[in-house]
């Protein structure tokens, strides 16, 4: 083992670099120690630009012991990348983003690996009712509410990260204070959204959320994976798998009608891997043109179980996730339409897929569906595991 191999030294590197975030020194020493063939520091913190409005951003990189790489921004608390081993350990980015903050501002682009909220999905006509009092939201997205709103919602703000290092683990915790009425929703609403990248090749999202005003809380995150690499040019080719024996059917606008429906006999009957492409254009002429539904996962008492996998085969890449929520959004990336992303890669109709834990869509309005009204003195919980394996 090298003197720059050893943990005391990679922490101390962090260190500097936590302490000297935007001094050019700092890559400087970075640089040098890379070609070296010197051992990167494990969580490495550097500028990633600044918003329209000039509020700086930074860019957090994770390494784990077998190389895998995670890139988080603060603008959105956006997991940026993701490069992952296949069968024949060659590494790609399997997930979906920009080269610079411009790239995630645009409006063409919204969403990419961001952290969605404060309540993901849709809320019909964007108005809800709680304890008689009436709240009235944007509609951004036809007649209804989508992801939050629509300036300061969760991937449009920028967040505080703090990046942290723990025994085969090393991650960056994002807080974020939304002011009550921030984007017409109730209370203070105080969230913290840790990433942790584990020696497993594991990304695990812990998010928790307190408010003084009850309101509904729905996070997710929002990223689009390809497993044959982001800007491959489809996902039909993937195999599905959810472990859901149930769907929430939707209206013309994507609205949830209440009903939950066997996927026995569906073109939403994932129990078993499909390919995603098998049956998804008996979908095209349905609201979303695809798969965009709400899976009722068959884990309903909130501990952490696997909910979906979706496989490669070029590649050998498998993605498991799970989660401690009652659903997961199945959104086969229907109005993707050819952005450039990292790279100079196009993101064409269906060549990414989100595969959102969470909440039923619009369920503050729907009792019958799990609650999704934090009420304070309580604390919101949701932990979300991505984990990328090779067959
Ligand atoms: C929703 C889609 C929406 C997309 C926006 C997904 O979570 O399910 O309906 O168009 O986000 O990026």
């Amino acid at each position: 083992m090298t003197m720059w191999d050893s943990s005391a030294i990679r922490r101390s590197l962090v260190n500097t670099c936590k302490l000297w975030r935007h001094c050019a020194g700092c890559a400087w020493l970075g640089l040098a120690l890379s070609s070296l063939g010197c051992a990167q520091s494990e969580v490495t913190v550097s500028d990633f630009g600044k918003t329209a409005d000039g509020t700086p951003v930074e860019q957090f990189t994770l390494r784990n012991a077998g190389g895998v790489v995670v890139k988080l921004i603060s603008r959105g608390a956006t997991l940026t990348e993701w490069h992952v081993p296949d069968k024949n350990g060659e590494m790609a980015d399997v997930v979906f983003g920009f080269d610079d903050i411009a790239g995630y501002e645009s409006p063409a682009n919204g969403y990419f690996g961001c952290t969605a909220g404060r309540v993901a999905n849709r809320i019909a006509g964007g108005k809800f009712t709680i304890d008689g009092a009436e709240y009235t939201l944007a509609t951004n997205d036809g007649p209804n509410a989508l992801h939050g709103g629509e300036k300061r919602s969760l991937d449009k703000v920028v967040w505080k990260g703090e990046p942290f290092e723990k025994e085969n683990e090393r991650g960056v915790a994002f807080t974020y204070t939304s002011p009550d009425g921030e984007e017409g929703y109730p209370g203070n609403l105080a969230m913290k959204v840790t990433y942790t990248l584990t020696d497993k090749n594991e990304i695990r999202i812990d998010y928790e959320a307190t408010t003084d005003k009850a309101t509904p809380v729905n996070l997710t995150n929002h990223a689009y994976f390809n497993l044959a690499g982001a800007g491959a040019p489809t996902i039909n080719d993937h195999e599905l798998k959810i472990i859901a024996d149930n769907y929430t059917p939707v209206d013309a606008t994507l609205i949830p009608t209440g009903q939950i429906v066997p996927v026995e006999g569906t073109v939403f009957d994932f129990r078993d891997f499909h390919e995603i492409g098998e049956r998804v254009n008996t979908l095209n002429n349905q609201p979303g043109g695809g798969y965009d539904h709400n899976f009722v996962l068959n884990n309903q008492d909130g501990d952490l179980a696997l909910a979906a996998q979706v496989r490669e085969s070029d590649s050998g890449r498998l993605l498991s996730i799970f989660t401690t929520e009652p659903g997961i959004q199945f959104y086969g990336g229907n109005f993707l339409a050819g952005q450039k992303g990292k790279g100079g890669k196009t993101y064409a109709h269906r060549s990414g897929l989100c595969l959102e834990t969470q909440h039923y869509p619009d369920s503050v309005n729907h009792p019958s569906f799990p609650n999704s009204v934090l009420k304070p003195g309580d604390t919101y919980k949701h932990t979300c595991v991505y984990q990328i394996t090779v067959e």
